[in-house]
């Protein structure tokens, strides 16, 4: 009887120095601006997300945000189902 394999996987690289990315620093910057006609404040976020080993900007990586990243692998298995 063969143990079954447990399916894990792995971060992506980090595209500067090639580390494996366990972690990635993120930092979100929101600018509000006041609307004189709504009499409410707007918010624009942006964030930045950052390789904690070189500090290199990650949007490349990333370019829909750190929690929306789906691992190359689990998207090809989801996508033939
Ligand atoms: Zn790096």
């Amino acid at each position: 009887m063969s143990t079954p394999t447990e399916v894990t996987f792995d971060p992506p690289k980090c595209s500067a120095c090639g580390a494996n990315l366990f972690r990635v620093f993120e930092n979100s910057y929101e600018t509000y601006t006041w609307n004189v006609k709504k009499g409410t404040y707007e918010g624009d976020g942006t964030s930045k997300m950052t390789c904690p080993d070189c500090g290199a900007d990650l949007y490349d990586v990333f370019p829909d945000g750190v929690c929306n990243y789906v691992n190359p692998s689990k998207k090809a298995v989801k996508e033939s189902e």
